[in-house]
């Protein structure tokens, strides 16, 4: 089959297409045929080696497509079934094999590519929104980097939970589609202190949670914008990692909390994953979760759809198409 295949990390040039035989499904496993495979920052940091894997690899962690064959042991799903999945590396390829345990059908009413964009930033903004900090009816709440993936996703979860979203994009044409999503107040972070204008916005008490994607250049920040006993969710560096971090500043900040979450912690358990993915696809397919799939690439493209990636030109959902 075809896939890209890393042999050492590195930038974007790494993601290279290689002919490598196709996977074999074990007791518990599915084999797929993948028809849309979705991008997500993560990808990049296993790319450079910001997180660790055994080299050679294929990188990329979802994807939606059709069922081809069975291991032993396999009772939940039958060859032909449409299904997607995240969370199981590899999916930077023509098949892939996946534990049916992490597997969810795909709703007649929604097609491929919309599942391989809705499941891994879907399900982040749903624990997001609903289990790290749950969102109150009247809520200030920031939002950074608005227009990607996750953010589009998490503004329209945030505003279904009756928030008032505020978000930071880079651009004009962003913050237009920040606006569009449901957020109210978008503020351009790279031309003014998003601090200071939250701080004005909310009459000087701040708000009650951050969600912050973006780490190093937005975390201090971030803290200077929550009220007092305020959370601040940092579940992303798109802008690099956060230094080390003298945690006295939680105190002479106003008692806060910070967290780290994955989700991996918040689908732990197949009737998790199946709430989240459930609610999820059903929002897609009803039209109230709307997904912005503007970026898709051939799958040998991979390496450019990484470099607009990092270069912030993307907005919404990257997919690679096999
Ligand atoms: P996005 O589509 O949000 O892309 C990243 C965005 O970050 C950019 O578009 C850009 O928006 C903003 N950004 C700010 N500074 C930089 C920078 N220096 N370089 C690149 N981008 C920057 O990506 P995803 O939706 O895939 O992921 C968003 C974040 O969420 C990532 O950090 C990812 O790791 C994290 N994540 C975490 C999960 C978890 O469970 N913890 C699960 C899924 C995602 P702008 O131009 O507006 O600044």
């Amino acid at each position: 089959m075809r896939a890209i295949q890393i042999t050492q990390t590195g930038g974007p040039e790494v993601l290279a297409l290689r002919e490598v035989p196709t996977p074999t499904p074990g007791p518990g496993e599915a084999l797929i045929q993948i028809e849309a495979c979705g991008v997500n920052f993560i990808d990049v940091y296993f790319r450079e080696g910001r997180y660790p894997a055994q080299l050679p690899f294929i990188p990329g962690q979802e994807a939606a497509g059709t069922v081809i064959a069975l291991g032993p042991d396999v009772g939940a799903v039958k060859i032909g079934d449409r299904v997607a999945w995240c969370g199981v590396s590899g999916t930077y390829a023509e098949f892939a094999v996946a534990p049916v345990s992490k597997l969810i059908a795909i709703p007649e009413d929604i097609s491929a590519r919309q599942a391989a964009a809705a499941m891994l930033q879907g399900m982040t903004a749903h624990y997001l929104a609903h289990s790290t900090y749950a969102i109150q009816r009247g809520d200030d709440v920031l939002i950074h980097a608005g227009a990607g993936g996750v953010g589009l996703l998490l503004t329209q979860m945030a505003k279904q939970r009756g928030a008032r979203v505020l978000t930071t994009v880079s651009t004009e044409e962003k913050a237009a589609l920040a606006r569009k999503a449901g957020a109210d107040e978008m503020i351009l972070y790279t031309q003014e202190d998003f601090a200071a204008k939250v701080r004005e916005l909310t009459g000087g008490k701040g708000v009650p949670v951050v969600y912050d994607s973006v780490g190093k250049t937005t975390f201090d920040g971030s803290l200077a914008c929550l009220r007092p006993r305020g959370v601040m969710v940092l579940y992303g560096g798109s802008s690099g990692a956060v230094p080390p971090f003298d945690l006295i500043q939680l105190s002479t900040k106003g008692s806060l909390y910070v967290t780290r979450p994955t989700l991996k912690d918040y689908a732990a358990t197949r009737e998790e994953l199946e709430l989240r993915a459930g609610d999820v696809l059903r929002w897609v397919a009803q039209g109230s979760l709307k997904l912005r799939l503007e970026h898709s690439y051939p799958l040998a493209e991979a390496a450019q759809a990484h470099r607009d990636l990092e270069a912030r030109k993307t907005t919404g959902k990257v997919l690679l198409i096999p």
